[in-house]
């Protein structure tokens, strides 16, 4: 049953939540499960229950009920959620070992990878719209189409959100993912037991391939050498083939000359790391999606602590929520840095200058815009300096960096950091704004 339920929620979610259930047998034809407290019984009622009834009826029941029973406590010192899980596979979709029997036309897309679900950002814009180019006009846009960037970026979610497009559009195409590992593995299958047949047919016969994490092809002549073959035969056929990698094919080492040039022939594009706005919209529409109902400023100082990888970013999510509700105290920056400083070294949150100027906008009930803008009056004057006065004391930017973000030079954000100085102290106003806005931003 726990089989079914991890299919059909992250990772995370799932080792967060289910992993500490204890299964307390059938009590009056109900299902009855251990949780750890009263905070995750309401979350299981509330969020799982539909699932867990529909895992029982994935094994034939036909009127599945599910109850939750509080364990007793283990312990009275603060809980942390377990230890977050290894990261997943390259290849996300579980098509483990043993490799399958049969090679019918399995559809392994992940139902989260969409493109509705993909949050677009400056940093994967240009493959976000390749991809959905791709989509609509397969094998006529770019051939193949070549995404590469570091783990956790979003490339097979792309290469998902593909697979899923093509199959509303286009009932009836083949599509077939595979990661280059499960491709080297059902390649040696077939050698070695003489199924090469079945094998070039499965690959051939597809209007879509997808191959994730290509550079694992480095090395292997076998593999490489009948890559090439599939390649061609889809190529020749107007067939579709998007290709990941974390790295353009021209740093790919050890690989075949004829197969570096074939990924060269349509279109590279990377994935970046996030940016900080990017960053909290992901955030937003994961918390939406989990149904989760958490202040803003808590996504801020998650998407600040968490820089690099999205996978993790979803992670550190989880693990907040994780600690709140099993603590029982609500959402807050203290509780959520809290719960990131055993993962993440505890290092002090960086606070981008967007960030304060928003903050700063917030307290005087001004749009950002304005205060950046060139208004001269000083409701508007006073609120810039204070904003350059925080964005000088709460980050790293240097002054000229300062100046180009509000469109002026160093020497006047110098006299705008001088003037609140000078009034911090004596004028109540700005000394309160200062105050009120700093605390707020340190967390
Ligand atoms: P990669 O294949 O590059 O290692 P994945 O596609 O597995 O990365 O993405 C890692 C996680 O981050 C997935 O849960 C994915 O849904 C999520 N993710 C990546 N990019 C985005 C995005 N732009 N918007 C929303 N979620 C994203
Ligand atoms: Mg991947």
């Amino acid at each position: 049953m726990l089989g079914y339920v991890r299919k059909n929620i992250s990772e995370v979610e799932y080792h967060t939540w289910f992993a500490p259930v204890k299964n307390l047998g059938v009590q009056e034809g109900s299902l009855v499960l251990g949780v750890r407290n009263s905070f995750a019984q309401e979350w299981f009622r509330k969020h799982y229950l539909e699932l867990l009834e529909d895992a029982l009826r994935s094994l034939g029941a036909q009127n599945p009920q599910v109850s939750f029973q509080v364990l007793p406590a283990a312990q009275d010192a603060l809980l942390l959620p377990n230890d977050p899980p290894p990261p997943p596979p390259a290849a996300a979709p579980s098509r483990s070992a043993p490799a399958p029997a049969s090679f019918e036309n399995r559809k392994v897309l992940n139902p989260k990878y969409t493109f509705e679900n993909f949050v677009v950002g400056p940093n994967n814009n240009l493959a976000h719209a390749a991809a959905l180019a791709v989509a609509e006009s397969p094998g006529k846009a770019y051939n193949p189409l070549f995404i590469y960037g570091d783990v956790g970026l979003g490339k097979t979610h792309l290469m998902h959100a593909v697979g899923h497009y093509m199959t509303e559009r286009f009932p009836g195409k083949r599509i077939e993912y595979v990661s280059t590992e499960s491709f080297t593995n059902d390649l040696i299958n077939a050698i070695r037991e003489d199924r090469m047949t079945q094998f070039r047919n499965r690959y051939r016969s597809v209007d879509l391939l997808l191959v994730d994490d290509i550079q694992f092809l480095a090395g292997k002549e076998r593999t490489q050498e009948e890559f090439f073959h599939t390649f061609n035969a889809l190529y020749e056929n107007h067939k579709q083939i998007i290709l990941s990698s974390d790295r353009p094919p021209k740093d790919i080492q050890t690989l075949e000359g004829r197969l570096r040039s074939r990924f060269e022939w349509g279109l590279i594009t990377d994935i970046q790391s996030p940016e900080y706005e990017t960053r909290v919209a992901i955030l937003k529409m994961n918390a939406e999606h989990n149904r989760i109902d958490i202040p803003q400023e808590v996504l801020e100082l998650i998407a600040r602590q968490v820089t690099s990888n999205i996978r993790e970013l979803e992670g550190a999510l989880m693990r907040v929520v994780a600690f709140s509700s099993l603590n029982n105290v609500p959402f807050s920056r203290a509780v959520a840095a809290k719960a990131l400083s055993n993962v993440f070294a505890p290092q002090e949150v960086k606070v981008e200058m967007m960030d304060v100027l928003r903050q700063v906008a917030a307290h005087y009930n001004m749009p950002p815009d304005v205060i950046r803008g060139s208004g001269r009056v000083r409701e508007v004057v006073v609120p810039r300096q204070v904003a350059q006065y925080l964005i000088r004391e709460l980050t790293d930017h240097s002054l000229p960096e300062i100046g180009q973000f509000f469109g002026r030079d160093h020497s006047t954000v110098m006299h705008a950091i001088s003037k609140v100085t000078e009034q911090v102290g004596r004028d109540q106003e700005i000394t309160a704004a200062v105050e009120v806005l700093r605390r707020k931003m340190q967390g």
